[in-house]
């Protein structure tokens, strides 16, 4: 602790307090306003803060002109949230992590499967030092659903954890990983000859005997995301289904292109969706899920023309381009197959089901535009299919604004400045994304608890405070994971960086993922980035 940093807290507390008053009014005097950042730029330089004290001083400047002018709180802290980051980064002194690669949110993914979380928490701070983005699971029953959420790029899974749950997940992965070549490397302080054999048997692609050297570890993981990568790059079809995948989709669209150029006649793209197809998977388990996405990319392929191209999109989502076709035409085609599809029946034992699925389309008159385009109206397409009673078909509106799917995000913290600058970087994040944000910030976990701001369908973020007064983040995400809706919520804690404690217990009661205070904005921003990923 250098010499200043009693005066820092001090410093910190009384703009905490400043904000929080500022939360709960609408108009903010120029005085008050100017009053702030006076003795910011007083203060902050004496006690060590040269960069805060210098900006505040810029501010003011800024500001001068205006003197009698009452400020709506909102502009207000918009204008004041790069000081308040500056003063929040500066608590985070040299004890950060190296710099991370790209913080784009597009890292290599390693999902961690182990019940022991103080292991789940060195090896994911050691593994993030490299750039990749680690979703530790603590709870191997969790691990199956989640595979499916995340989508790594390589799974590591500790076979041994208690209640024998572990191989069920190793069965369950073996039989995935066969289908989708995603790298699986088993841990074990049991490394028997046995047990290693057995691990190869059943498809792993390496066996690592704990305890071992993170070095080694790290490398071990590299060569496999770079396998991933390169069989990735050569493969063009869907291993599950046996479509095209969405790599494909690119390559495809070249050709309709410049079919287009020669004959100038329209094609479509439409985007279906297995309706309620989590419900699937919830009541007869993922391999009856698996088969039913296997079957309905059949029996699309068997029901279109042959020059039509069908893709799995990415999980129940397949994208099929139809040559030569108009809307009009296009719309015929998906209300036929809607209506055999939902005739269709599925087997799970001596219970039979049967599915159904939307479809958005979209008429492309105009190769111009980028495929992305295109897919974004078809995709707002299927949201209104979706929006109005599904297993249905809709035409995208080419003029309208195209539909926007709604994500909540919540800050639960019961620190002001936190509260303020989490605030920022989410809203300016969503301004490139292609969702509507509807964001609450909450002062406390009880205060959360008891909005219903957050009840409804929407998938909701909760960026949540693991020490607050009142009912602690620990508390209020064993209530979220005992809702009945407990998928709808994803949670990231942030968590003291010196208690293990809490960040084990969050693992342990099933948060998405964790940071430890007080973090980097870059970093925040790539981890809701990739959390909104799996959210959608
Ligand atoms: P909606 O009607 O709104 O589309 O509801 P939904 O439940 O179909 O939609 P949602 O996107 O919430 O859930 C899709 C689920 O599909 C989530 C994921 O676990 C599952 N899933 C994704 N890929 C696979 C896969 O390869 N196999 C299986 N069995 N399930 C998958
Ligand atoms: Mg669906
Ligand atoms: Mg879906």
């Amino acid at each position: 602790m250098d010499r200043y940093e009693k005066y820092r807290q001090h410093f910190l507390k009384n703009i905490r307090k400043r904000l929080e008053e500022w939360e709960t009014v609408d108009e903010i005097s120029h005085q008050d306003v100017y009053g702030l950042l006076h003795s910011i730029a007083g203060t902050a330089a004496m006690i060590g803060m040269t960069d805060i004290g210098n900006y505040a001083r810029q501010l003011m400047e800024q500001w001068r002109e205006d003197e009698h002018k009452k400020w709506k709180a909102t502009d207000v802290k918009e204008r004041l949230t790069p000081l308040f980051q500056l003063c929040y980064e500066q608590q985070i002194g040299d004890v950060t992590q190296g710099e991370k690669g790209t913080k784009k949110g597009d890292e290599p993914t390693v999902l961690i499967i182990d019940d022991d979380p103080s292991f789940l928490m060195y090896v994911k701070e050691q593994l993030e030092q490299n750039g990749w983005y680690v979703v530790a699971i603590a709870d191997p029953l969790k691990a199956v659903a989640s595979f499916y959420d995340v989508r790594p790029d390589c799974v590591v899974i500790d076979i041994h954890m208690g209640k024998k749950t572990g191989f069920e997940v190793l069965t369950f992965l073996k039989q995935k990983l066969k289908q989708q070549f995603i790298p699986m490397i088993m841990v074990s302080i049991d490394d028997r000859k046995e047990t290693r054999i057995k691990s190869y048997e059943m498809g792993a692609d390496d066996f690592i005997s704990k305890p071992f050297a993170i070095d080694e570890f790290i490398v071990r993981i590299r060569r496999q995301l770079q396998r991933k990568q390169l069989i990735d790059e050569l493969l063009l079809l869907d291993e599950l289904t046996h479509v095209y995948n969405r790599k494909y989709i690119k390559q495809a669209y070249e050709q309709l292109k410049s079919d287009w150029h020669r004959t100038h006649e329209p094609f479509c793209l439409a985007v279906l969706d297995i309706d309620h197809f989590k419900r699937v998977n919830d009541q007869y388990g993922h391999l009856i899920g698996d088969v039913v996405l296997k079957q309905f990319a059949q029996f699309l392929k068997a029901n279109v023309r042959a020059h039509d191209i069908v893709i799995r999109f990415g999980g129940e989502e397949f994208v099929v381009l139809l040559p030569a076709t108009e809307a009009t035409e296009a719309f015929l085609v998906f209300d036929r197959l809607r209506e055999q599809f939902e005739r269709m029946t599925f087997q799970s034992g001596d219970m039979a089901f049967s599915c159904t699925f939307s479809t958005g389309i979209v008429e492309v008159n105009d190769p111009i535009k980028p495929i992305g385009h295109w897919i974004e109206l078809a995709d707002s397409a299927l949201y209104e299919a979706k929006n109005t009673g599904r297993n249905c078909v809709v035409l995208a509106k080419q003029q309208k604004a195209s539909h926007r799917r709604t994500v909540k995000v919540a800050i639960v913290d019961d620190d002001a400045i936190v509260r303020a600058i989490v605030t920022d970087v989410v809203q300016k994040m969503f301004t490139k994304e292609k969702v509507t944000l509807d964001l609450r910030a909450f002062k406390d976990g009880e205060q959360f608890m008891a909005s219903d701001w957050h009840d409804g369908k929407e998938p909701c973020l909760v960026i949540l405070d693991g020490v607050m007064p009142k009912m602690d983040g620990l508390e209020v995400l064993q209530q979220l994971r005992n809702r009945k809706d407990s998928s709808r919520y994803k949670v990231i804690m942030l968590t003291a960086r010196k208690s293990e404690n809490d960040i084990a217990r969050a693992l342990e009661f099933g948060a998405d993922d964790y940071m430890t205070k007080p973090f980097k904005l870059l970093e925040l921003e790539a981890r809701i980035r990739h959390m909104l990923k799996r959210m959608n």
